[in-house]
């Protein structure tokens, strides 16, 4: 491709709301760029980068035996009212109507359709097992579209399904998906954990997220050095020590403390650890009222206790101060769980019915009660664990102590059981003529967010360092002097050259000033770079590698062999 012809609009500044590294090069170097809010066009390189990793992903699937095929981006809202996503889905599903006023949605993932598609042609368990995949476009109108592909509103997905007669066959099919995804990311030379995930609004038991690891990441992994755990925060299990204290039980007593606002406050007004303290959280789910109360010193999970209340989490919000002074009669700071004036659903987290004589109250200037006690104060149902890892917990397999880092989510599995064969009807004849609901997994790599991963973990102050199998071309060749015969010449050789012998070759015939090109070639990140000076008239051209950029001077006619 010769550059005077290339459509790559680059940029010398990013837009000022490209917040990330991967964002701020895509969109400089020619890229991407936005149409609205989390919208993007792909512009020829970054498109040729998409293809790659596409292809990559189509192979590895395509290996480990799934079958493509393409659907529809439009689904009718009664696949998803079988389902119950419908109405529990929440705001990130993008509705319409066609001139009927029939209801859709853009389709935000694919369980329902597939299982659709399959669930009247499968009838006997001899068409099982069965994986199926696509690579198309997703949309979700995300809270807070950002970081340019990371979160997009409209993202392109690979997502397979599979379909098994039993149990066992789902997890030898999410073994074998498994597997396919580590080939997949190794081949995307990407640095990644795979992690223990929360099954969230799929539905299912199982799941594991792909972690690109990433200080921009907006997933934190908790991980440990020692074994080989690891989870994201919200899944991971909080292994927590209270100390119990062999002090008698007091009655609670009424404590005024001046001036005191923060945990900080308190640890020193009351002159005791942190881990002595009950935070009282006032919910407010599906507009009725819900006190969870954990140990002061950490935060509470909102993911897990959704879970617990089985409500999706969009449909969860802190109560405001109107619900809060109405269910506990305080007009000045809240005690707690204790003197409620009306009867709410009180969540404890079980750490709390460890704790001996422990210190509640508002976050204000006001007083607190000192030496509660689960059981004797207050009551309510003991949930196992509502908090959020923190680094320094324990891990849960092997005792040492967890670490926390940033991820990118770049792909997820699930185990996804009948949730949706059941709910669907897609059922199968068994060997003995019994009907029995097909087992099903689904399988997503988020291909446009891979792209921007691969950037954020490949790139210096000057642009993107693509990884090879990735680069929208291998080579780049600049001719400092396009206006120079010799130089002229000498680039057009090479170029035909390389092109013939199958390497995907950009030649810089712009008649462009040398520093323009130069920033051009270390912005789009090309992996191998040829320049071609003053000293073509001997034949001799520079060769170096956008990674470590240390120029070499060779002659002409070994170049080929430099490369391979
Ligand atoms: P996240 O936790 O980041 O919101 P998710 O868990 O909702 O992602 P999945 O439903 O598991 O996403 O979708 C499969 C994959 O699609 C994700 O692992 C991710 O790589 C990609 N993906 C999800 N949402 C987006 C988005 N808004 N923009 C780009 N890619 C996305
Ligand atoms: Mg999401
Ligand atoms: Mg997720
Ligand atoms: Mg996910």
């Amino acid at each position: 491709m010769r550059m005077s012809k290339l459509y790559m609009p680059t940029l010398r500044e990013a837009p000022s709301e490209a917040e990330i590294p991967s964002h701020q090069l895509l969109v400089r170097g020619g890229m991407i760029r936005k149409l609205v809010s989390g919208i993007y066009s792909y512009l020829p390189l970054g498109y040729r980068v998409i293809r790659k990793i596409e292809n990559i992903v189509r192979e590895e699937m395509d290996n480990a035996g799934s079958q493509e095929l393409l659907m529809s981006a439009i689904q009718p809202k009664e696949l998803w009212e079988a389902s119950g996503r419908w109405g529990n889905y929440g705001p990130e599903m993008f509705k319409l109507k066609d001139r009927h006023m029939r209801e859709f949605c853009l389709g935000p993932t694919h369980e329902e359709y597939f299982t659709f598609v399959i669930r009247d042609e499968i009838k006997s368990y001899k068409q099982l097992p069965l994986n199926l995949y696509q690579i198309q476009t997703k949309y979700r109108d995300e809270k807070r579209p950002r970081f340019g592909l990371i979160r997009a509103r409209e993202f392109i997905m690979k997502d397979a399904y599979s379909f098994d007669r039993d149990i066992e066959g789902m997890k030898k099919s999410y073994k074998q998906m498994w597997e396919a995804y580590d080939k997949i990311f190794t081949r995307l030379k990407i640095k990644y954990k795979v992690v223990e995930g929360d099954s969230g609004a799929m539905g299912g038991n199982q799941s594991h997220e792909f972690m690109a690891m990433s200080e921009v990441g907006e997933s934190l992994v908790a991980y440990c050095n020692n074994c080989d755990y690891a989870a994201t925060d919200e899944k991971a299990k909080v292994v927590y020590h209270v100390e119990k204290t062999d002090e008698e039980m007091k009655e609670i007593e009424k404590v005024y403390t001046p001036d005191v606002t923060t945990i900080d406050d308190l640890v020193e007004f009351f002159n005791i650890d942190d881990n002595k303290f009950g935070k009282a959280l006032v919910y407010k789910v599906s507009g009725e009222p819900v006190i969870a109360i954990i140990p002061g010193n950490r935060e509470l999970n909102e993911t897990k206790l959704c879970n617990y209340l089985k409500v999706p989490e969009h449909e969860l919000e802190l109560a405001d101060e109107e619900t809060i002074k109405k269910i506990t009669g305080a007009d000045k700071g809240f005690t707690g769980p204790i003197g409620l004036k009306e009867n709410v659903k009180i969540l404890v987290d079980s750490r709390i019915t460890q704790m001996k004589n422990i210190v509640v109250g508002g976050n204000e200037t006001n007083y607190h009660l000192i030496n509660v006690n689960y059981g004797r104060d207050f009551t309510g149902e003991v949930v196992e664990d509502l908090l959020l890892i923190a680094e320094g917990d324990i891990c849960p397999k092997c005792g040492k102590s967890i670490l926390l880092d940033r991820g990118i989510e770049v792909g997820n599995i699930f185990q996804l059981g009948t949730k949706y064969s059941e709910s669907l009807k897609a059922t199968y004849l068994d060997e003995s003529g019994k009907e029995k609901p097909i087992v099903m997994g689904s399988y997503g790599v988020g291909v446009s967010r891979t792209m921007a991963a691969i950037v954020e973990q490949y790139h210096d102050e000057n642009g993107i360092i693509w990884p090879l199998v990735v680069a929208p071309y291998h080579v780049i060749i600049t001719i400092i002097n396009v206006k120079n015969q010799e130089q002229r010449e000498l680039g057009e050789k090479l170029y035909d050259q390389l092109t013939k012998r199958g390497l995907e070759v950009l030649l810089d015939d712009r008649n462009e000033r040398a520093g323009v090109k130069f920033n051009d070639r270390d912005l789009i990140g090309i992996p191998i770079r040829i320049t071609v000076g003053k000293r073509a008239n001997e034949n001799v051209v520079e060769y170096s590698l956008r990674k470590d950029g240390r120029n070499e001077n060779i002659l002409a006619e070994d170049v080929m062999s430099k490369i391979e």
